[in-house]
């Protein structure tokens, strides 16, 4: 008879949760997940997944208008926010299921809660209920973070966005992250008129400057409006229930919806981490080792919390490997290096590896190749957009160490070449390598 109630007890049933939830179990573990919202996390009630298919449904703007080029009698077509936004929030639920089925599967225990760290070993539950575990593993992921403006409680974020009543005539984003890249592609093909405002010049930090230029290039040829170096100052609700964006300096912008994408912070306020002597790192993120365990030795946290890399296939990684290490007898860390990366902006882009700029400032000489091309279906749809792929390769070794892509499909695309880049390949086996023709992929080993 062990001495604590369960082997494990995880907090929070996103990504990273579930999955070391289930492994642990898979491993023999008697395991209980807390979650005091919905299983699946970020990812899949708020985040990746309904965000995903609110691109799909927005690509449908630019098909329905390229069809009549290839021959399709297409008569004018309304688009209806509330049909496609239900249809997603159902999906959502159905992934909820599939969710819990793996749970319930794997005999874990699903309390429907908030719990809290009373200590190295104990959790306190929101009903008063408290629970002793051998291990906790905290995975409750990242929260938006809301700019500390007058007016601020007008504003929406990412969280609330996929509920909306309406699709919003006019859009004022926050940030040029990207959530707030992806949110402007999608409001701007359902018609709305969308502005994204961000404190610096810049859009997508850490993302290529050449492919990041050509995401500017295309959003304003779209129609896309831009104000940079802009900082607000308030936001006011009219009398007609509008909102008006204040700046300190030039012309306040009208919208009906402000949605913050300003960045999310880890989820740590009020989980009682000090009483079991968690440290936080200076952006409250739990500090934790290879292994994912933190300065407790029995508390361990895997996912955004922990802020190494917030995507979800990052943390569904530490989850696992947390997982195998202690319950496996397996003991092993995650690989950060040459993790692929996308934002679903319209065009999307997509990147492993180092930018040109990191690439030179590590390796001194790196030579670089690129393919500025127009794809096929565009030429004849009459669209002028180009795509843009690039490779970055360490001069000394040949090797690839970066490959940044923006046009159609390119996250598609890349995560088949990110295979490539990870285990060392040159440029000379990208070139050996003969091309599928007529695709856009094929531009990746014709790089000039
Ligand atoms: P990002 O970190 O991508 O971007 C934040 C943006 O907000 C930046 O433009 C930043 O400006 C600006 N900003 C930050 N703080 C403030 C502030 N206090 N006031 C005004 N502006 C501010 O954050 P997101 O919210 O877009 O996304 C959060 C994270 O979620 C991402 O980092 C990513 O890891 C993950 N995510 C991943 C996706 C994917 O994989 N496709 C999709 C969506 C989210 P500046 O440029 O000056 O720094």
């Amino acid at each position: 008879m062990s001495e604590f109630d369960f082997d494990l007890f995880v907090i929070g049933a996103g990504s990273g949760g579930v999955r070391a939830s289930r492994v642990a179990a898979a491993h023999g573990a008697k395991v209980a997940v807390a979650e005091e919202f919905r299983v699946g996390g970020t990812c899949v009630i708020r985040g990746c997944v309904p965000k995903k298919l609110l691109i799909y449904g927005a690509h449908f703007a630019e098909d329905l208008k390229d069809a009549r080029r290839f021959g399709w009698n297409v008569p004018d077509c309304g688009f209806e926010w509330t049909t496609l936004r239900d249809n997603v929030l159902g999906e959502v639920d159905r992934l909820e299921g599939l969710y819990r089925n793996t749970l319930n599967s794997h005999k874990v225990e699903m309390i429907p809660e908030r719990a809290v760290v009373t200590g190295p070993h104990s959790v306190k539950l929101a009903s008063g209920r408290e629970v002793t575990a051998k291990y906790i593993l905290v995975a409750t992921g990242a929260w938006p973070v809301m700019p500390d403006i007058e007016g601020a409680e007008h504003g929406i974020t990412s969280n609330e966005v996929f509920h909306l009543d309406q699709c919003p005539k006019r859009i004022v984003i926050v940030g040029a992250g990207y959530i707030a890249n992806e949110f402007a592609g999608i409001f701007h093909q359902f018609g709305s008129h969308v502005t994204i405002v961000n404190r610096s010049s810049t859009l997508l930090r850490g993302y290529d400057e050449q492919i990041r230029d050509r995401l500017l290039q295309i959003s304003m040829t779209k129609g896309i409006n831009f104000r940079f170096n802009a900082h607000m100052e308030r936001i006011e609700k009219t009398d007609d229930g509008a909102l008006c964006v204040h700046f300190k300096d030039g012309d306040p912008v009208s919208a009906d919806v402000v949605l913050f994408a300003t960045g999310r912070k880890p989820n740590v306020d009020g989980l009682g981490l000090d009483s079991a002597g968690v440290e936080l790192d200076d952006r409250g993120a739990i500090k934790v080792d290879d292994y994912s365990r933190t300065s407790c030795e029995s508390i361990y946290a895997v996912g955004d919390v922990t802020d190494r890399l917030q995507l979800t296939p990052v943390a569904i990684r530490e989850g696992h490997a947390f997982a195998d290490t202690v319950f496996g007898g397996n003991p092993r860390t995650v690989d950060y290096d040459c993790v692929p990366s996308a934002v679903f902006s319209h065009p999307p882009l997509a990147g492993v590896g180092m930018t040109e700029a990191q690439a030179k400032n590590k390796l001194g000489t790196v030579k670089v190749y690129t393919s500025d091309f127009r794809p096929m279906k565009y030429v004849l749809a009459g669209r002028d957009e180009r795509a843009l792929y690039k490779m970055i390769v360490d001069a000394t070794t040949e090797r690839v160490v970066g490959l940044h892509m923006i046009g159609p499909d390119a996250p598609e695309i890349l995560q088949a070449a990110a295979i490539a880049v990870k285990a060392g390949l040159t440029k000379q086996d990208f070139d050996d390598t003969v091309a599928l023709h007529p695709s856009m992929a094929e531009e990746l080993v014709l790089l000039k």
